[in-house]
């Protein structure tokens, strides 16, 4: 195998989301190949603990306080890391939140956020990075959808619909940039223990058990399971893998 398989040195990578759980792993997954890390996200203290932990084993990492539902943020994130790092080789949509009430409660606010914040912010931060990507002659974007692209939730509505939806949003801008050489993926990750599951552990009653019980690996997955496909997908041993929905779910999807 060629070394620079998976040589990520030199290369600037973007994690929307990646001052803790899921985006942090992939970070540290993407720093250990050798990549330059910026962290976005909207509280500046997580980040900078994040910069901190990436930059004590050598990696340059920065932080950029933004809104990714925010179109104007989200412009003035890209320019100001084009301007800073020079050049931006990988993107990581991996910022997401839910809000759990079954359809018939929930109200319109409430979906419009779960929807900005989880789909309409990849297409912001996308299209921010396409030229920029372009400019650079290729890049990797790597958006994060979960096993409600795959499954209904009663309880996650707006949640399921805007992981569907990165999954279709994924294939669009894979066959739309394949000519621009940017290979565009979607990791789909399975139950992880993250902040965003602890509460929803605390709000579904059995929901840890169930999980167990309907997954192969008979864990709930760690962060740092994230690490290597991350490196993978950022970059060139998958150049010829793109528009892919990769679960990460020690088997939880393929149950029968
Ligand atoms: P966390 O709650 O730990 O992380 C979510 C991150 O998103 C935080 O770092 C948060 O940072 C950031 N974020 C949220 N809203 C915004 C915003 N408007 N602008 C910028 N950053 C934002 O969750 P996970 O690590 O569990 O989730 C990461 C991704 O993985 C999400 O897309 C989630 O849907 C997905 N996922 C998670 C699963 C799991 O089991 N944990 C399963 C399937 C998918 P800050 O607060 O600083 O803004």
């Amino acid at each position: 195998m060629k070394p620079e398989l998976f040589d990520l040195r030199g290369k600037v990578a973007i994690v929307t989301g990646g001052n803790g759980g899921i985006g942090l792993g992939m970070a540290r997954g993407l720093a250990a190949a050798g990549a330059d890390i910026v962290i976005v996200g909207r509280n500046e203290a997580k980040s900078m603990a994040a910069v901190a932990d990436l930059t004590k084993d050598g990696t340059k990492a920065v932080s950029v306080v933004a809104d990714v539902a925010n179109e104007t943020e989200v412009t003035a994130m890209i320019e100001r890391v084009t301007r800073e790092l020079g050049r931006i080789d990988i993107l990581v949509n991996n910022a997401g939140i839910n809000i759990r009430k079954p359809p018939h409660t929930l109200e319109i606010a409430e979906w419009e956020s779960v929807i900005a914040t989880n789909l309409t912010s990849a297409f912001l931060c996308s299209r921010a990075v396409h030229p920029v990507m372009k400019e650079g002659r290729g890049g990797k974007i790597i958006n994060i959808g979960s096993m409600m692209s795959i499954f209904g939730a009663s309880f996650a509505p707006a949640y399921a619909a805007s992981k569907g939806g990165i999954v279709q949003f994924t294939r669009s801008c894979a066959v739309a940039w394949a000519a621009d050489n940017i290979q565009v993926n979607a990791v789909l990750p399975g139950w992880i223990d993250t902040d965003l599951t602890r509460r929803a552990r605390e709000e579904v009653a059995g929901l840890h058990d169930k999980v167990l019980a309907r997954t192969p690996a008979a864990r709930w997955g760690a962060v740092a399971d994230f690490a290597g496909i991350a490196a993978f997908l950022a970059s060139n041993a998958s150049d010829f893998v793109t528009g892919a929905a990769i679960p990460v779910d020690g088997g939880f999807s393929i149950m029968g």
